[in-house]
């Protein structure tokens, strides 16, 4: 095993066509060369630069939920286009073409679906995810850990500034665009007051939007102290426990209460705390779990909206790309990402993301 690397001292020597491939819980990743695709119309080749390793991907490890073997795992990632079939365009409309610096949407939409003219892509009848499918003889780098990621069509495509480092760039199509998009959802906007449940990368990245946004107050819960910190560093008003949460909410108000952890008792503290005219986005709750409850009287009293959120629209992407360009909290975006391990090295990689120690670990290509 060799030692990781901080992001910034990233060896630059490529390696041949090579995905992780995964085959499940008991039998874990082999690095394996792979034959590049001939794409079909539409369809992108990109070499990856930098992925991130996300909290769904150790569920996935953990084997917390199934997901189709043998497959490339991994889906926040950055990198530059290298190949093209038939004339693809950016969510911008501009041609795509080899050497852009891209990210691209967890998933594909097909455009005609009736969900997806409706508004809600990321549930296209059609969906398929990157990380989440089997490999097959067309699709072999259908993830970000990996050389490669084969983009299907269908495939939104946003381009990447140059300037902006690819460990901040990377976690843009799963964390930051989700956070957008529950933003979004909420019609969180300038003066609100926002209450953060949950500070790991999405809480984080959702205190530095809210006051990107021009939020009036910004209250972060997290039971970890370590991440109260953080979220004081991130823009957040005031940081407290759960337990000290009803108090900051009559102290400093909750237009907006954005539930990242999942856990259900977060989850009935948003919908007990959340102020008159208020919205609640839940997204933290990606597993089944207990019932909470809500009194409905007070609901249609105080014109309580509350709105599940789940992956994005390709539009959030685009703006999750142009947040993370202007934010000047780049810095500290950057130190959520604290070591860089390369590919032949995943099993090392994964055991640092295992260990919770950082909101995410790196790998890189070269
Ligand atoms: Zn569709
Ligand atoms: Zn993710």
């Amino acid at each position: 095993m060799t030692h990781p690397s901080t992001v910034n001292s990233v060896r630059r020597t490529p390696l041949p066509p090579t995905a992780a491939i995964w085959s499940g819980p008991d039998r874990g990743f082999s690095l394996e060369q792979q034959p590049l695709p001939q794409l079909l119309p539409g369809e992108v080749l990109v070499r990856i630069e930098l992925a991130t390793v996300c909290g769904s991907d150790l569920h996935t490890i953990a084997g917390d939920r199934p997901t189709p073997v043998p497959t490339v795992l991994g889906h926040e990632a950055v990198g530059v286009v290298e190949a093209v079939g038939g004339s693809p365009t950016t969510v911008g409309g501009l041609p795509v073409v080899p050497g852009q610096r891209v990210t691209w949407t967890i998933g594909t939409s097909c455009g005609t679906c009736r969900r997806c003219t409706r508004g809600v892509p990321q549930k296209c009848e059609s969906v398929r995810k990157y990380g989440h499918e089997a490999i097959t003889d067309h699709w072999r780098f259908n993830g970000g850990l990996a050389t490669h990621c084969h983009l299907a069509a269908g495939t939104g495509l946003v381009l990447v500034p140059a300037e902006l480092r690819a460990e901040v760039a990377a976690p843009a199509n799963c964390a930051t665009a989700t956070v957008v998009c529950a933003a979004r959802r909420t019609e969180l906007t300038a003066g609100d007051d926002v209450v953060v449940i949950g500070c790991g990368m999405l809480g984080l990245t959702a205190i530095a939007y809210a006051r990107d946004l021009g939020a009036r107050h910004i209250i972060a819960c997290d039971i970890d102290a370590g991440r109260r910190h953080l979220a004081l560093a991130f823009g957040a008003s005031v940081a407290c426990s759960p337990g000290a949460l009803e108090t900051a909410v009559k102290e400093f108000g909750s237009d907006v209460i954005l539930e990242l952890s999942g856990h259900h008792r977060a989850v009935q503290s948003a919908l007990d705390l959340v102020g008159l005219d208020g919205r609640v986005a839940l997204v933290g709750s990606v597993s089944p779990g207990p019932q909470v409850a809500f009194e409905p009287n007070t609901f249609v009293r105080n014109l309580t909206r509350v709105v599940g959120s789940h992956n994005y629209a390709v539009e959030d992407l685009a703006e999750a790309v142009d947040f993370l360009g202007r934010t000047p909290m780049q810095d500290r975006f950057a130190g959520l990402v604290p070591a860089s391990f390369p590919l032949t090295d995943i099993d090392a990689a994964v055991a640092a993301a295992r260990t919770g120690a950082a909101p995410r670990i790196a790998v890189h290509m070269g």
